[in-house]
């Protein structure tokens, strides 16, 4: 059986001030399902020190959004995966599709950035998604399976043992456009299959999750599909509301 997990992607958002609020709010909403879902937060970078603290021993995850593809020395503006295990990081997201357009890392710098993560023995979170344009040509599963193609081909297709997917399509981040559940449900399965056709086992032991603007009144259809094993959320996790309503569609 496969746990359900559901990460907060705060992206670029918050504040010392506000983080507390939030999460002071969000960990009494968390408590009665902590048991039953995986549950993690990844702030940017400067403010994991305070959500360390503020999670202490709640069980609630510590995660980050990106990490380097070096280990250390002149790379300005990066962070190691060492320095975020260090910190008490438990999960990284890796190849965010922000992070693949605006900041153009390809394939393979995702590659080497999630080899970073399990070197240093954390959870890579592997974003994976295609662009409308994609969509519309056929073309989903091809862009889908080449981002993990590339990390297969870096790290061997045990590196993704105990790792997570998180599908999420270009076209439905920030949007308010969301897959519809099938799309998510066949495009789960798809990748499954994939996975198990390289190793097999695999398909069936991974956790892939949804993300795309998955709001509290649209997270019970969106993860009713037995292949869809958690969410990562955006902009509803600044919600503390709405972040553990979502949480209840999985509990
Ligand atoms: P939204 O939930 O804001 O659409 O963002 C999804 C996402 O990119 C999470 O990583």
């Amino acid at each position: 059986m496969r746990k359900p997990i559901l990460i907060a992607n705060w992206k670029m958002n918050g504040s010392l001030h506000a983080n507390q609020a939030l999460l002071v709010r969000m960990l009494a909403k968390l408590r009665p399902f902590r048991k039953a879902v995986d549950l993690a937060i990844c702030p940017p970078f400067p403010y994991l020190f305070q959500v360390r603290d503020l999670l202490g021993y709640t069980g609630i995850a510590l995660g980050a959004q990106n990490a380097s593809s070096a280990t250390s020395g002149a790379h300005t503006g990066e962070v190691s995966a060492t320095m975020l295990q260090e910190m008490g990081c438990r999960y990284v997201l890796v190849g965010h599709s922000e992070r693949r357009s605006l900041y153009h890392e390809s394939n393979a710098d995702v590659a080497a950035r999630f080899r970073q993560v399990r070197s240093a023995g954390m959870t890579p979170v592997l974003c994976v998604g295609e662009t409308l344009e994609e969509r519309e040509q056929g073309q989903a599963m091809a862009a889908i399976e080449s981002q993990v193609q590339a990390v297969i081909d870096e790290t061997g297709v045990t590196g993704l043992e105990g790792s997570i997917i998180a599908y999420e399509p270009v076209w439905a981040i920030g949007t308010g456009r969301t897959a519809t559940p099938e799309q998510v449900s066949d495009t789960h399965r798809a990748l499954r299959q994939f996975l198990e056709s390289h190793y097999p086992g695999m398909g069936e032991a991974i956790r892939i999750v949804y993300g795309g603007s998955v709001k509290a009144g649209n997270a019970a259809e969106l993860f009713q599909s037995p292949e869809v094993d958690g969410g990562l959320i955006g902009d509803a996790s600044l919600q503390a509301d709405e972040f553990s309503d979502i949480g209840t569609a999985l509990a």
